[in-house]
């Protein structure tokens, strides 16, 4: 019986291993391949106090000190969570049942993809979906980004400063964006927009070479060598079905101290419905989550108890 599971290991997970350890919890951190998550993405952060550089570095880091503080790993993927007499059963893809007293969930979302022919064959080979990330790899080339929410068009802005073309393809005419994120994407000659379209089939060789879209009906071959998919995420929660709210848009609601509606079950970072998703904030919500599970385990009293 462990006291704390912490289901996923970006900044969040990571961090909650740390103050797990620290507080001398039983705790297992059940991770996939991808340690450090998210913000492995980002080439550049420059708002991570006392830390400027490649996300991938930071993340070593965070990975070095969950280590240091004695928090068993285990590499597997949580197929299902459920809660019986106050305790949790995880269900690992392995077949392996754990037993815990509290769990924390840090395994964040995943970019939604655009179902279309080519997507799977090209990614990576020209289709990517982090335009902060991957930019820098079209200098003098044509490209065209998909979307129309801040992603997208911030994402617009950035290659239009790098590649030679940049077309921007969104399926309606309104933009989610900020208005004065797209109000200066409007005026940047080298981007052009194309409104009412959808992507229809990426095809080339061995590299990308041309998007197909259908605007309006018409169809329309794009010749570019880089498309940037920027059509926002999912939140992945079939595996606590029935243990969490969520909002509109299938983010796990919580509370400040990040409590789900299931006492012992607590959710920090990008899989939250707090909408700032940014390292320091997972870091933060990692350390929140486990101060409140070892409150939890410890018996050290309901949070209500709390000063207000
Ligand atoms: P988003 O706001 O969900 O926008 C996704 C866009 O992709 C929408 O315009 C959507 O079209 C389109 N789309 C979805 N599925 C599609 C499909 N199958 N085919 C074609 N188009 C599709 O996602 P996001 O831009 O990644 O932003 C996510 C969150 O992060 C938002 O809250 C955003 O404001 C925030 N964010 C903030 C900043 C900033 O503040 N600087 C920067 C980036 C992101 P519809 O509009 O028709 O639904």
């Amino acid at each position: 019986m462990y006291d704390v599971v912490i289901v996923g290991a970006g900044a969040a997970g990571l961090t909650a291993a740390i103050y797990a350890g620290r507080k001398k919890l039983k705790c297992l951190l059940v991770t996939g391949p991808n340690i450090g998550g998210e913000t492995n993405s980002t080439n550049d952060i420059q708002n991570y106090p006392g830390y400027e550089g490649p996300g991938p570095e930071l993340m070593k880091k965070f990975w070095a000190s969950a280590k240091k503080w004695g928090c068993e790993i285990k590499e597997d993927l949580v197929q299902k969570i459920s809660n019986n007499n106050k305790t949790f059963t995880i269900d690992l893809m392995s077949g392996e049942k754990l037993q815990s007293k509290t769990v924390i969930l840090c395994y964040g979302r995943e970019r939604r993809k655009l179902n279309i022919p080519g997507e799977d064959k090209f990614f990576g080979r020209g289709l990517s979906t982090c335009t902060t990330c991957d930019a820098p790899l079209f200098p003098n080339k044509d490209t065209v980004v998909i979307g129309g929410g801040n992603s997208a068009v911030e994402g617009a802005l950035e290659l239009a400063r790098i590649a030679k073309k940049v077309y921007l393809i969104h399926r309606r005419d309104q933009f989610r964006a900020d208005e004065v994120t797209v109000e200066l994407m409007k005026k940047e000659p080298k981007i052009e927009i194309i409104t009412n379209a959808v992507p229809v089939e990426i095809k080339g060789e061995k590299f990308v070479s041309h998007l197909v879209i259908d605007v309006k009906g018409q169809k329309r071959d794009l010749s570019v060598q880089g498309i940037f998919s920027e059509i926002g995420w999912e939140t992945h929660t079939k595996l606590v079905e029935g243990l969490v709210d969520v909002n509109a848009v299938g983010e796990i609601n919580v509370d400040e101290f990040c409590r789900t509606k299931t006492p012992g079950l607590y959710a920090c970072g990008d899989l939250t419905h707090i909408p700032y998703k940014q390292t320091v904030i997972s870091a933060g919500m990692g350390a929140v989550a486990t101060l409140e599970a070892y409150r939890f385990v410890s018996g050290s009293g309901p949070s209500h108890e709390y000063v207000k």
